[in-house]
């Protein structure tokens, strides 16, 4: 018996070995094996196939051990890793490892606790008065931060706080201990395998009503929807209703989304309404943890799967639906590794499972509506917010204007119509966010004398200036230096621009003394739990402005917000990506369905130095439709997707090694052009050096998928063996432009 096995290894193609008798009746297609590989005696490996025959001249080596019971991949899952090998054109192994839970990845990685019945979390009678008592659990800050997020959300699936507090279980126990937690356990009662829904659902909208109706008239067989409808429409309602549909005919469900650290409310009213039918797949669990739940969906104990990116490949039995909340989320793009896009790959596993398909967003992707105009989706629109509350209107600050003005030097980079808005707010006991994309006090510190920029002796980038901590940092590898007054190369006087949060956080806590103001980022949270510690505050109303990056433009829904202020709108319309203007659309979108959620109506204020800009211009006016329309013409006229396809050649090395790569790889590729490939480069990448390694980037452009991969067949020679010791990844629809 032979066995066609991926080895867990940055090496593209399978190979074949021989299965030992006393092993044969242990082996079926999916099943993880150890095997001799190169020099190593011991690697894991994939059972992918069983071929007839041996490849001509090779010898054949013996499968050593058979690693667990049964396979982990069912072959549904083994299909659709093996068109994502070819497509993504990455190692078949390497993707096989990367689908599976961490603890099963470990040798011999035992399932953890089995669970039973939902446990929900309530803070006990009297807890808001020990929350209160500031000496109270002065030393718990732990125990503080998850009874404030009690207090502020209620009664809750403990799977939710344990997204939010990925380290809170000792926390949650003290507190259940010092009796100002309540915890209880419902244990759903099965009827026909079919668990009835826990919490229960509101009567839908008209809009929603229609979707759900369409979603479940295609039961049975592929059909792709694009769920359309702005924040707050209610797609939640319409995902989870058309899921209680499957579950109903006792089918299973995959809910993909983009973050759950930020969303944990999310995963909660799937819990909530579903029970211990749910399992979650995500980076707050532990491996042991992820194991569980994976282990429950592959022996169908749980039949719903609600999970970030990688649970694209969780073996849920009998595959009705796959959701993906927030479609047009970059999160869903997996980079570093394999690479592969998890919303594409629904596309391709709704396909082969004969499933349907929901993708839902605010802003869709110009992917995913073109696919829609041609036909290809079912477009399903969600037009207003449930409560018919308005979309908040949108003001636009014309920085350049200000700084003609000689208004220059703004403390936080604050416009008057800005420090207006924020006063009026806090006079109205009301809250505001306040979003800018830029961590640090100064992104940019130059000598006013000779012109030398601080940047990064390992990566071209400059260095970013955190105040508060008195140093020059580098927001790509981390490399820290001292901050020096004085110009290293000539001694002058240095001086910094680029306002980033931290500056934000001084300027606003300076212009209103009595604000109680808190920052969001990466350098002022350091853990999931300070983020959901500071998101509870907040919703607490113990703050009063929260400023931050993107962090603070997902997540919760913040009744209290009145304001939203961007800083600056500009900051990703500058990157060298033909996909900027989406981003910032996307992200303006977002941060302004924040405001005005509550009963209270809000507004947004947005500085800008490129107001007439369409991306600006039209998030200001929550404009959706003519964006797309005249995004869509510009990529149209430009040749870039969704009109075209693209495939990146990532390659790093040394300074001489990196560029001799890219020109071998530049040169198989001629060839292979054939006038229907474009071929951009080879050029240095926008970012040249990272971690001392240079890098050179190739874009290929054509039609269809099927050219790419004709040229990507041109440079395997060279890929194998790259010159100048290179290495060379390969990057099917890259979003990463940098
Ligand atoms: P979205 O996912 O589009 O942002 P949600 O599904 O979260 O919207 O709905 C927004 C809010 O409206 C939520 O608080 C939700 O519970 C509520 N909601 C949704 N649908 C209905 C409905 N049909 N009736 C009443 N409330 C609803
Ligand atoms: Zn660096």
């Amino acid at each position: 018996m032979l066995v066609e096995v991926a080895v867990a290894a940055a090496v593209r193609g399978r190979f074949t070995y021989r299965v030992p008798p006393h092993l044969a009746p242990a082996i079926s297609l999916g099943q993880r094996v150890v095997v001799p590989f190169g020099k190593s005696r011991r690697a894991t490996g994939y059972v992918v196939g069983f071929p007839e025959a041996p490849p001509a001249g090779v010898e054949l080596r013996d499968v050593v051990e058979v690693l667990d019971p049964f396979p982990p991949f069912t072959p549904e899952l083994v299909e659709l890793l093996r068109w994502a090998e070819d497509y993504y054109l990455v190692p078949p192994g390497e993707l096989l490892r990367a689908a599976l839970p961490p603890g099963l990845n470990a040798r011999g990685g035992e399932a953890g606790p089995t669970r039973r019945g939902v446990e929900y979390a309530a803070p006990a009678e009297g807890a808001d008065r020990a929350a209160a008592d500031p000496k109270a659990l002065a030393r718990a800050p732990a125990q503080r931060a998850v009874l404030g997020y009690l207090l502020a959300r209620g009664r809750i699936p403990v799977e939710e706080l344990r997204a939010a507090f990925p380290k809170g279980r000792a926390a949650l126990t003290a507190l259940e201990r010092r009796g100002l937690v309540r915890l209880e356990t419902e244990t759903p009662v099965a009827q026909g395998g079919v668990l009835p829904a826990a919490a229960t659902a509101p009567a839908l909208t008209p809009a929603q009503a229609a979707a759900v109706a369409a979603i479940d008239g295609a039961a049975g067989g592929f059909q792709a929807f694009l769920l359309h409808g702005v924040t707050g429409s209610g797609k939640t309602e319409v995902y989870l209703q058309a899921i209680a549909r499957a579950r109903a005919a006792g089918k299973g469900a995959l809910v993909l989304v983009p973050e759950i650290a930020l969303t944990p409310q999310l995963s909660g009213r799937f819990r909530a309404r579903f029970g211990d039918d749910v399992a979650l797949m995500h980076s707050g669990l532990s491996g042991a943890e992820r194991h569980a739940e994976w282990l429950r969906l592959r022996r169908g104990d749980a039949r719903i799967c609600v999970g970030v990116r990688s649970a694209i490949f969780a073996p849920v039995q009998d595959l009705a639906i796959i959701v993906v909340d927030e479609e047009h989320d970059p999160s869903f793009k997996q980079e570093d590794g394999p690479a592969y896009h998890a919303r594409d790959l629904a596309v391709v596993r709704a396909k082969r499972e004969g499933a349907v398909l929901v993708l839902g967003s605010a802003t869709p992707s110009l992917e995913s509506l073109e696919n829609a105009r041609r036909g290809r989706y079912r477009k399903l629109d969600l037009p207003g917010r449930v409560d018919d509350r308005p979309l908040p209107p949108v003001e636009l600050v014309d920085l350049s204007r200000l700084r003609r003005g000689g208004d220059i030097g703004l403390p936080g980079l604050l416009a008057p119509e800005l420090r207006e808005a924020i006063g009026r707010t806090l006079e109205a006991s009301q809250q505001a966010i306040l979003f800018l994309n830029r961590r640090g006090y100064e992104t940019l510190v130059t000598c006013e004398v000779c012109g030398e920029e601080a940047r990064c002796t390992e990566c071209a980038v400059s260095l970013t200036h955190h105040a508060r901590r008195g140093i020059l940092l580098c927001h790509y590898c981390g490399r820290t230096e001292r901050v020096d007054a004085r110009c290293p190369a000539c001694g002058g006087v240095r001086s910094g621009v680029g306002v980033g949060t931290e500056q934000v956080e001084e300027a606003v806590r300076a212009l209103f003394p009595r604000a109680r103001v808190a920052r969001l980022d990466r350098d002022a949270v350091t853990s999931a739990d300070e983020t959901a510690a500071v998101l509870a505050r907040f919703a607490r109303r113990e703050l009063d402005v929260l400023i931050g990056t993107q962090m603070v433009t997902k997540g919760h829904d913040f009744p209290g917000v009145t304001l939203v202020g961007v800083v600056l709108a500009d900051t990703a319309l500058a990157l060298p990506d033909f996909r900027a203007a989406e981003r910032t659309f996307q992200l303006l979108a977002q941060v302004a369905g924040r405001a005005g959620r509550g009963a209270e109506a809000g507004r947004v204020v947005v500085q800008t130095f490129n107001p007439r800009t369409p991306a600006i211009a039209l998030a200001a006016r929550h404009d959706y439709a003519a964006f797309a329309e005249g995004e869509l013409e510009r990529r149209r006229a430009l040749g870039y997707p969704p009109f075209t396809r693209m495939m990146a050649a990532r390659i790093e090395g040394s300074e001489a090694g990196a560029r001799r790569a890219a020109e071998a790889l530049a040169a198989a590729a001629r060839p292979a052009l054939q006038g229907e490939v474009a071929m951009l480069g080879p050029a240095p990448a926008a970012i040249e050096r990272l971690r001392g390694r240079y890098r050179w980037h190739l874009l290929f452009r054509a039609e269809a998928p099927k050219a790419l991969f004709r040229v990507h067949a041109a440079l395997a020679r060279v890929a194998l063996r790259p010159p100048g010791g290179a290495t060379i990844r390969f990057d099917m629809d890259p979003y990463s432009m940098m």
